[in-house]
């Protein structure tokens, strides 16, 4: 069988001189500076961001770097060393959604966001590396789009980078640029973990409409070293699926369900639902007021996972890791069962992990691909991997990947 490959996260000091060396190789000058921005795994609250609902991401050790001049003039140049031969232009005068196609409109439409915001931002030359595998449910858009902002903050001396409640507009010009000119829909999830999360801690937003920026997120202690075990995250390299049709579909039950049941969004249905003596009698009762069985489901995935992410954190913060990944399981069953947004891949890997003693394990990310996570006792990591990738040989998947996790810092300047 062959050895599982790890994909190791590069050091801050790797990044900078590689996105530096492909800077000055493809500008012939240097960069007025270097920035980084993770990708992140979510713990648990999977495909409530949209339901103003409750999440709980940690920031990866794995990041985005950007190597940024700005410029006096609207042009954009942009270059990846995914394809160092292919360095993208654009104007950002004149600019529309939608305008640009391909990976540069990430960061173009960053730029683009900002100035719509009403932010004063000309055009800029960039270059990229990164080690957040694309396409894997780890948010390597995000991690692009938010060093991207983050960059042009700096650059542009806007200085909403340095304070927590000053990204907020950093992330909404991130999730500008993904939904209306990338056209890939997100929820905030993502954004908003690669520029909030601190070191050793897990964080909890809520996305309840109007709520402050000091609301709306809260650092829950998630140092792994105190507790046992390890996390694993494992990318089943899945083949891509073209899953934006499900996931708008998803995205509109919910809305729907909510307009049904006279509720604002799925949230609110959810604080009602939990704050009964008998939360599963309650959820039984809401449900028999939707007519329509996929409905039904989508509604009881939402509700309940909103719930377990505040269970997760009390069992967490309790040392109970037993609970702990009890809450990973019942998560990941729920986004099969119930939210229908798992794959085989995912399946089977999710089986392997619990199979061979994993705590808890659960897909995090949007699903039909990407993916999982799994709750390990110490040292365990590389054989649960190696066991899944066994499996996977056994079946014909596609060979999957171990990345090494921690919960590590966001988005930040590094030179
Ligand atoms: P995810 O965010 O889960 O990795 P997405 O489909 O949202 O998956 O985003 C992946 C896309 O982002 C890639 O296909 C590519 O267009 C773009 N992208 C992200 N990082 C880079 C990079 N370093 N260089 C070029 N394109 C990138
Ligand atoms: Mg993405």
């Amino acid at each position: 069988m062959t050895q599982v490959d790890i994909v190791n996260a590069m050091s801050d000091a790797e990044g900078a001189a590689k996105v530096t060396a492909l800077f000055e190789r493809t500008y012939g000058t240097k960069p007025a500076g270097v920035w980084a921005a993770p990708g992140r795994v979510n713990l648990i609250g999977e495909h409530t961001d949209y339901n103003g609902g409750l999440c709980l991401p940690i920031a990866l050790p794995h990041r985005t770097y950007i190597a940024l001049s700005p410029r006096t003039d609207t042009q954009v140049r942009v270059v990846s060393d995914i394809n160092e031969n292919d360095v993208q232009t654009a104007d950002l005068n004149g600019l529309e959604a939608g305008g640009i196609d391909g990976w540069a409109a990430y960061p173009v439409g960053v730029a683009w966001a900002l100035r719509e915001a009403g932010h004063d931002v000309q055009g800029f030359d960039a270059a990229f590396s990164t080690c957040v595998p694309f396409g894997s449910g780890l948010s390597s858009s995000a991690a692009m789009t938010c060093s991207t902002a983050l960059a042009l903050d700096g650059a542009y001396d806007l200085g909403f980078g340095a304070t927590d409640a000053g990204r907020i507009t950093l992330i909404n010009a991130a999730i500008t640029s993904e939904n209306d000119m990338a056209g890939a829909s997100t929820g905030g999830l993502d954004q908003s973990a690669s520029m909030r999360c601190t070191p050793d801690h897990a964080i909890r937003l809520d996305f309840r409409p109007g709520l402050t920026a000091e609301e709306s997120a809260q650092q829950e202690a998630f140092d792994l070293s105190n507790h046992g075990p390890e996390l694993l995250v494992l990318d089943t390299r899945a083949p891509h699926q073209l899953n934006d049709g499900q996931y708008a579909q998803r995205r509109a039950t919910c809305e729907e369900a909510a307009e049904l049941l006279g509720a604002d969004n799925l949230r609110e249905v959810a604080d009602l639902v939990n704050a009964q003596a008998d939360p599963a009698t309650a959820l039984e009762g809401v449900l028999e007021r939707l007519d329509d069985d996929t409905m039904r489901k989508r509604v009881r995935h939402v509700i309940t996972e909103i719930g377990r992410v505040d269970d997760f954190i009390e069992a967490f913060a309790e040392g109970d890791m037993q609970t702990a990944g009890d809450l990973f399981n019942a998560s990941h069953d729920s986004l099969r069962d119930d939210y229908e947004v798992t794959v085989p891949e995912l399946d089977i890997a999710v089986d392997v992990a619990r199979d061979e003693g994993a705590l808890g394990a659960r897909m995090t990310g949007g699903g039909f691909g990407g993916s999982i996570i799994a709750l390990v006792n110490q040292g365990e990591s590389q054989r649960i991997a190696q066991c899944i990738a066994d499996e996977f040989e056994r079946r014909g998947f596609n060979a999957p990947r171990a990345l090494p996790a921690y919960a590590a810092q966001s988005a930040h300047r590094v030179q």
